[in-house]
């Protein structure tokens, strides 16, 4: 099963993505996680992607898509994943579409996520990522056991620099510029479904799961 799950950054899309990922026993694959990842560890594609992570801009689409390409390539994406802000455009829907048909495969459900902007600001100024798992976590909505400190594997826990309210603005223009007219690519296909990203995280898992089983 290939899931994708859209929304506008602060959607939730990463803490709902790793949730439904557990429960389907499908793989998390997180375009904007494998950036900062190889950012962390100063690899050439870190290099590359830095200066648009930075600025909240989309990274060129060949890097993105070859490097979830190759991701998808990995033993535990055989049974399915859940893709979590790839695409981003339509030319990484349709490269991805085109990817997936050569294996006979397809996306079979989109899930966008819709969260009021003023929403979405207080969210991302209050979120916190691991740094080391990129766990997602929030000061008030979703705090850790112990204050700054990862539940999953105990690393201190920081604030994204592209989190901070100017570059979330800016984030937030990119997509509907660049990634709203995915919509219509996958409601032209009937893959599209809209789930209120609103309120507390156990009620918009249950949403989607209730989607997910339909699928
Ligand atoms: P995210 O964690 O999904 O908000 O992604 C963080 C940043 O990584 C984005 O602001 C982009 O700079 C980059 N990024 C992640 N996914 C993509 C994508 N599919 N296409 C282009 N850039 C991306």
């Amino acid at each position: 099963m290939i899931v994708v799950l859209m929304g506008p950054p602060g959607a939730g899309k990463g803490t709902q993505a790793e949730r439904l990922a557990s429960q389907l026993a499908l793989a998390h694959v997180a375009s904007g996680d494998l950036f900062r990842e190889a950012i962390a560890a100063g690899s050439p594609l870190g290099r590359l992607a830095q200066e648009y992570v930075d600025r909240g801009e989309l990274v060129p689409d060949e890097i993105v898509v070859q490097m979830v390409l190759e991701r998808l390539k990995q033993p535990d994406c055989a049974r399915g994943v859940i893709l979590d802000g790839f695409p981003r455009t339509v030319a990484q829907a349709e490269a991805l579409e085109q990817a997936l048909q050569a294996e006979g495969k397809q996306v079979d459900l989109v899930v966008e996520l819709v969260v009021p902007e003023a929403v979405i600001l207080e969210r991302l100024t209050g979120r916190r990522t691991c740094r080391h798992c990129q766990a997602p976590y929030h000061v008030r909505f979703n705090p850790p056991t112990q204050p700054g400190l990862c539940d999953r594997c105990g690393e201190p826990l920081e604030q994204r620099e592209d989190d901070r309210e100017e570059t979330v603005r800016h984030r937030l223009e990119v997509y509907q510029r660049q990634t709203a007219p995915l919509r219509a690519f996958y409601a032209e296909r009937g893959l599209l479904h809209e789930v209120d990203g609103t309120g507390e995280v156990e009620e918009v898992a249950a949403r989607l799961a209730r989607i997910a089983e339909g699928a």
